[in-house]
């Protein structure tokens, strides 16, 4: 391709609106513009990367075994009322209505439709399993769309389906996929982490999300160098810490009740504890919460942080919010900030184990400007459950190995779900086994954001300069050049290479605009291709070519015959 026949609207200055590099440089080297929040128009260079990402999935899609096709994406709403899903989405899914004041919705993801398909089409376990997929643009009415791509409101999703006619086909299918996602990061260049994941809105049994580590990504994840353990934040568990109390602590606090102290306007855990003179973890925060429509207490240490995603799966409930100051008057006959388990017994309280674990602890009173000291759990209140209800914090014990768990930042450019029977139990979705017994289809299914990626790609690879594309996403491999434009003996000679270059095989963009040598240069780095090939006065009168590798910056200068300068290329582990 020549350069003034794409389109490469290269910027100087960063776009004041973009928080990242991966965003700053998308815009910044004339891979996309923004339409409206979240919402990219894709530019030529954009597509092909985009384009590339997307031949790779499919590529190990196929190798994989799923299968090719194309839905929808406008979907009839009684799908999503059919499955419940209609609710638990929100006001996150796209909704509209035809000229008949059908409702319809813009799909935000495709569970629903494949299912209603399998129910139609599947009839036999001779047709089993099976693997759809389809690389398609998604909509989703984020709160927040940001950092470009990464979090948009219209973004392409390769998302696959697969049907099973038993548990353990479903785990085979499961694993092909894992194993096809490590290959497609792999392949784009990326290092990523498996984490177990919560299963949220999609419903199942388990699930994996692929993280790519970035300090710039939304979720969290702990991991744990020994044993190579890795989950969500959300559901990442901790063993308790062994020795954390002094074992003559417990001895002490049996000897005596709980007492009540004054704590005037002491309400949050730094406060009590300042005025107690006392460390944060000695007391416990009792939060309540309605859950559903059940008003429950969720106690957890001072020092530690609640889990929302754990408490919801250890309650078993859809909707989980924080009461509000009436309700927990109501319910501990004191206002917000003197919550605690003794004498509570209007609610369930789930306490979290290291609450359990405490020798002693203080407590709101349940009383205006009131905390109780030495409370001792199972003597003085007794807990519905126990649950680990806890955000795991860096440094905690790994619940595998006692190992020490990691906790950073990671992009979350994949996720597999092993389903279960939840949408074939929803439509209906069955299949006759050899006997002629009906059962249902089992399911999982398998995201990868591939706008998302194509992101992640460039958060990881850039430096000062520009972007660093990798070989196998780069929209253009070979960026070609003659430095002197007005000397028609380069010209000719860049005219050559260009075609021995693309008869090679290769991927070039012809830099053929009439442009000062450093704008060329800045512009070459910026868009990040990964081999450079300049031909210049001064080089090219002793026969030599000068190819630079863009990620090491390495320079060498090569004949100017084709074989040498093919080879030469071939040699940068291309
Ligand atoms: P997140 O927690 O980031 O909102 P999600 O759990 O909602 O993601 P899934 O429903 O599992 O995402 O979708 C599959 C994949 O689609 C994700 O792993 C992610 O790579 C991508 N994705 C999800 N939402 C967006 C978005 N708003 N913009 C771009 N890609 C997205
Ligand atoms: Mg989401």
């Amino acid at each position: 391709m020549r350069w003034s026949k794409t389109f490469i609207p290269t910027l100087r200055e960063n776009p004041a609106e973009a928080e990242t590099v991966s965003h700053q440089l998308m815009l910044r080297a004339g891979l996309m513009r923004k339409l409206a929040s979240g919402l990219y128009t894709y530019l030529p260079l954009g597509w092909r990367f985009i384009r590339k990402v997307e031949q790779i999935i499919r590529e190990e899609m196929d190798r994989a075994g799923a299968i090719e096709v194309m839905m929808p994406m406008l979907h009839p709403l009684e799908l999503w009322e059919h499955s419940g899903r209609a609710k638990v989405m929100g006001p996150e899914m796209m909704r509209l209505h035809d000229r008949n004041a059908r409702g319809f919705v813009l799909g935000p993801t495709h569970e629903e439709i494949i299912t209603a398909l399998a129910a139609g089409e599947i009839r036999s376990y001779k047709q089993l399993p099976i693997n759809f997929y389809q690389i398609a643009n998604k909509f989703r009415d984020e709160i927040r769309p940001r950092f470009g791509v990464m979090r948009a409101r219209e973004f392409i999703m390769k998302d696959a389906y697969s049907f099973d006619a038993d548990d353990t086909g479903a785990n085979k299918s499961y694993q092909m996929m894992f194993d096809a996602y490590k290959r497609i990061f792999n392949r784009c260049g990326l290092t990523t982490v498996a984490v177990e994941a919560d299963t949220g809105a999609m419903g199942g049994s388990f699930s994996h999300e692929f993280m790519v580590p970035a300090e710039i990504g939304e979720d969290r994840m702990a991991v744990c160098s020994q044993c190579g353990y890795a989950a969500n934040l959300e559901k990442a568990e901790s063993a308790l810490m062994e020795n954390e109390w002094d074992t003559h602590l417990f001895d002490i606090a049996k000897k005596t009740t709980y007492q009540e102290v004054d704590t005037p306007n002491m309400r949050s855990i730094e406060d009590v504890s300042r005025f107690l003179n006392v460390q944060p973890k000695q007391l416990v925060k009792t939060l309540i919460y309605l859950a559903d429509t059940q008003v429950i207490a969720a106690l957890i240490r001072g020092d530690h942080q609640i889990n929302e995603s754990k408490l919801k799966k250890a309650v078993g409930c859809e909707t989980l919010t924080l009461a509000t100051p009436e309700t927990i008057e109501s319910v501990t006959q004191a206002p917000v900030g003197f919550a605690g388990p003794v004498g509570l017994t209007a609610v369930p309280i789930i306490a979290d184990p290291a609450v359990m674990a405490m020798p002693s602890m203080i407590t709101g009173g349940n009383k205006i400007d009131t905390h109780l000291l030495n409370v001792i759990p199972n003597r003085d209140f007794k807990p519905a459950k126990i649950a680990d209800i806890r955000v795991v914090t860096q440094g905690d014990r790994c619940v595998n190995c006692q190992g020490t768990l990691t906790v950073s930042y990671g992009i979350e450019v994949g996720h597999c779900f092993k389903l279960g029977t939840k949408y074939s139990e929803a439509f209906h979705a069955t299949y006759l086994d050899a006997e002629g017994k009906e059962n249902l289809l089992i399911m999982g299914c398998y995201g990868i954001g591939v706008t998302r990626t194509a992101a992640a790609i460039i958060e990881c690879n850039n430096d000062k300069d520009g972007i660093i594309f990798p070989w196998s996403v780069a929209p253009y491999q070979i960026y070609l050049m003659a430095v002197n434009p007005s000397n028609s003996e380069l010209v000719q000679l860049a005219e050559k290479f260009y075609i021995v270059l693309r008869d090679a095989g290769f991927e070039v963009i012809y830099d053929d605009r009439n442009e000062r040598p450093g704008v060329k240069f800045k512009d070459a780095d910026l868009l990040g291709f990964p081999i450079r090939v300049i031909i210049g006065d001064k080089n090219i009168k002793q026969g030599l070519i000068e190819v630079t590798e863009r990620r090491t910056k390495q320079t060498r200068l090569v004949q100017k015959n084709p074989e040498t300068l093919i080879s030469a290329i071939k040699q940068y582990g291309v």
